[in-house]
């Protein structure tokens, strides 16, 4: 068994394909070993928020898009149980629990308003799912009830997070949303797969049938439009990595994000820190950082959490998003390579979608269905007549 690409999507497949038997071997192809413990510091997982945000990402007209989210959210407590044993000494990998999401002036309110009522009428995307659903496998499911998503006054807004400027007109909170450390994710997934005796390939693949395996699971996150004819583009998001010093305000104790002027801009704490970020370009491949888009995150940043300003900024970083057309990832079995298992094309939600996306290959690689909400990201949708 193969797996092309060896980032957060690449190493969750590898680890619970080999953790369940599927396949005597398992072999991730990776060129990139240049972060920590070797995992990739160029792919888009190591750049990215962290955040677990199908509430707060959600939209009207993308319900196929939130039901997935919703799903994956359901499965990250059983998803890093399993992982527990595998997390490096130092800080853990769920670094918030809930998220707050705020509008600063009335027309992002308005927004937000209209966003927040459309995810709270959806219907629960997970009351049919069919596959790994229980038991010891990471595709297990805890609930997420209505109740987590509530509008909250400016008063319980700052008892909740009091660094925080006054400047929200309309605001809400999600439990059970938050973010997840991505980088001590990589780390933990990539001494899981050790443990179970996954192993690596360090060069990039061009070809698959190149790769010698009876099964191959494509991973490549924006690599895999080149291999396969998806329709994957990147999407460059720029992120900004900040120190607190002493005497600085503490950073949010939960996930912030906002609107600011109509710019979306999020808070993700981390151990000792924060992440600010992201911006969004349609830019191809194109990984350099500009002054505009860091001189906009700290503005934007700096209007809701003021404090700011006296963080070290540690880092600059910019990555490419796997975007497809329509915002949902391909999840499944190749509609004319039946040795092929698509698992890519997670946009900007990929970390949060990394539980429902191992569901998923598992169910290809068991012949049952794949998680009911799984069906709509179905990898030849584009191209059925
Ligand atoms: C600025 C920014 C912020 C983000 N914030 C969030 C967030 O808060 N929450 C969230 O859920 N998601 C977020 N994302 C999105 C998330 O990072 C991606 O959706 C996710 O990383 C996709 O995972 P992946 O493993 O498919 O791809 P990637 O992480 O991009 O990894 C792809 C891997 O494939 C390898 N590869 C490519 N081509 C080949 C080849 N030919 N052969 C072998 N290997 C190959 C690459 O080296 C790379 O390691 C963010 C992304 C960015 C850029």
């Amino acid at each position: 068994m193969a797996v092309v690409g060896g980032s957060v999507i690449g190493l969750a497949c590898a680890w619970s394909i080999a953790r369940t038997h599927l396949a005597r071997e398992v072999v991730v192809y990776e060129p990139d070993d240049s972060g920590p413990d070797g995992v990739p510091a160029s792919a888009a997982a190591w750049v990215a928020g962290g955040m677990l945000a199908p509430f707060s990402e959600a939209w009207p007209g993308e319900e196929a898009v939130f039901a997935l989210g919703v799903d994956s959210l359901r499965r990250w407590p059983e998803f890093l149980r399993a992982l527990e044993p595998y997390v490096p000494p130092g800080p853990p990998v769920r670094t918030a629990t809930h998220t707050h999401m705020l509008a600063v002036d009335e027309a992002d309110a308005r927004d937000l308003d209209m966003a927040i009522n459309w995810a709270a009428r959806q219907p629960d995307p997970t009351r049919d799912a069919v596959g790994p659903g229980s038991g010891s496998h990471p595709g297990a499911t805890t609930a997420i009830t209505g109740a987590d998503l509530r509008r909250v006054t400016r008063r319980e807004l700052r008892e909740a997070e009091p660094s925080l400027a006054r400047v929200a007109r309309a605001v809400y909170r999600m439990d059970s949303e938050g973010a997840v450390d991505n980088r001590v994710l990589l780390a933990a997934l990539t001494r899981a797969c050790r443990a179970e005796g996954v192993t690596w390939e360090r060069n990039a693949v061009t070809s698959l049938d190149d790769v010698d395996a009876d099964r191959v699971v494509l991973a490549a996150g924006a690599g895999s439009a080149e291999l396969a004819g998806l329709p994957v583009r990147p999407v460059k998001g720029e992120v900004l990595r900040l120190r607190a010093r002493p005497g600085c305000e503490d950073p949010p104790r939960g996930v912030v994000r906002a609107f600011v002027r109509g710019r979306p801009v999020y808070l993700v704490p981390r151990e000792g820190g924060l992440v600010v970020g992201a911006t969004q370009y349609e830019h191809g491949d194109d990984r350099q950082v500009t002054v505009a888009g860091v001189r906009d995150l700290l503005a934007d940043a700096e209007t809701i959490f003021p404090g700011v300003g006296e963080y070290e900024l540690t880092e600059a970083i910019a990555g490419l998003r796997p975007m497809s057309p329509d915002n949902l990832p391909f999840l499944g079995v190749d509609a004319t390579d039946p040795r092929l298992i698509h698992a890519t094309g997670h946009g900007r939600n990929g970390i949060a979608l990394t539980p429902v996306t191992v569901a998923a290959v598992w169910a290809e690689l068991h012949s049952v269905p794949v998680p009911a909400a799984a069906r709509a990201a179905a990898p030849d949708r584009f191209s059925r007549g």
